[in-house]
């Protein structure tokens, strides 16, 4: 049995309901390999004809939109996210399904429970633990522990949801907490740290360990500070535009172009479906990228890049817009 729930009676009904007859499968990289059991199921149930998506998809911001409208697709399937835009769409009719974990949480919030701080905790998870914020909860007051579960940011659209460009939910309730805690991954705990002044601790359910990033925190705000103090005496600029629906931002892109020649430097703008750095080596004039699609490109392995490279709010700072201060009161991870 698969680790995750992936609703085939749920798609099944919904398919046969709206009569889809091609249908474009979107997984993310871990649930691939369920790509080719799904698709046999459906023909055989339904008898609707079914492509697997084989390119990456990180996000429900990464919807296939476009690939399932050359297709004549009449139905998108996207497993692993919930819905991200409400107005993205170009038509396509969209089904999520979210990709619920089997994986217990609870002993590895036993573990985290030592290492945090305070007694007002803010709880957050992803969408594949969202059913288990009730439990976990419940097991933080037995240790006589408050719990407060943030509300919906403009992107993670549920209560306790984070995603790894939107803590705004973290944000709103960090005066009223003393550490948070993040069910989930590295990647969206890290997101918080970044996000927050707050301790903050992950309880990873998939490897069953537990820890506190603020050791993290502090190497990677220094990182940045050095880039964009790198990026102030820099005079030439690519400023990366993603073709992806939901990290598409040309306005941005415009804007920061057209602030970087007010002060005498040059800037191109660049539009890329992946943002692979290799391709970027081509680019050899260019001294630092900056990028305005999924801020994580920026904040996440800099090193994997040629060049430096910066979000768009970190630009603001090296452009002298903001001041480091505003940036993290902001927090490094905004979409
Ligand atoms: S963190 Fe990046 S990949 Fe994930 S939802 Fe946000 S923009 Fe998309």
């Amino acid at each position: 049995m698969s680790m995750f729930d992936l609703e085939e009676e749920k798609v099944l009904a919904e398919i046969e309901e709206r009569g889809a007859r091609k249908i474009l499968l979107q997984l993310p990289d871990g649930l691939k390999q369920e790509g080719p059991r799904l698709a046999r199921l459906v023909r055989e149930k339904t008898g609707a004809e079914v492509f697997v998506s084989a390119t990456p998809s990180w996000g429900a911001c990464d919807l296939s939109l476009d690939a399932a409208a050359r297709l004549k697709a009449d139905l998108l399937i996207h497993y692993g996210h919930n819905e991200f835009l409400r107005d993205g769409s170009n038509g396509m009719p969209v089904l999520y399904v979210p990709a619920k974990s089997r994986h217990e949480v609870l002993p590895v919030v036993e573990k985290a429970i030592p290492l945090l701080q305070g007694k007002t905790i803010g709880l957050a998870t992803t969408v594949q633990h969202l059913h288990t914020i009730p439990d976990v909860a419940k097991r933080l007051e037995l240790k006589g522990l408050r719990v407060q579960v943030p509300g919906r940011g403009p992107w993670a659209h549920e209560n306790g949801q984070v995603l790894g460009c939107d803590y705004f939910g973290l944000k709103r309730v960090q005066a009223n907490v003393d550490s948070f805690l993040i069910v989930g991954s590295y990647f969206h705990a890290l997101g918080a740290a970044l996000s927050v002044e707050k301790p903050t601790v992950q309880a990873d359910p998939f490897d069953g360990t537990a820890r506190l990033l603020d050791s993290d925190r502090g190497r990677i705000i220094r990182q940045r500070y050095a880039l964009i103090e790198e990026a102030r005496r820099s005079n030439s600029f690519g400023i990366i535009v993603s073709t992806k629906p939901g990290q598409s931002n040309p306005q941005a892109a415009l804007s920061i172009r057209n602030q970087l020649e007010e002060k005498g430097k040059t800037a191109v703008i660049l539009y890329a479906d992946e943002v692979v750095p290799e391709k970027l080596m081509d680019f050899t004039t260019i001294e630092i990228f900056v990028d305005t699609a999924c801020p994580r490109l920026a904040l996440d392995d800099p090193e994997r890049f040629p060049k430096p490279i910066l979000t768009r709010d970190e630009m603001m700072v090296a452009i002298g817009a903001w001041t480091w201060g505003e940036l993290l009161d902001r927090g490094l991870v905004r979409l």
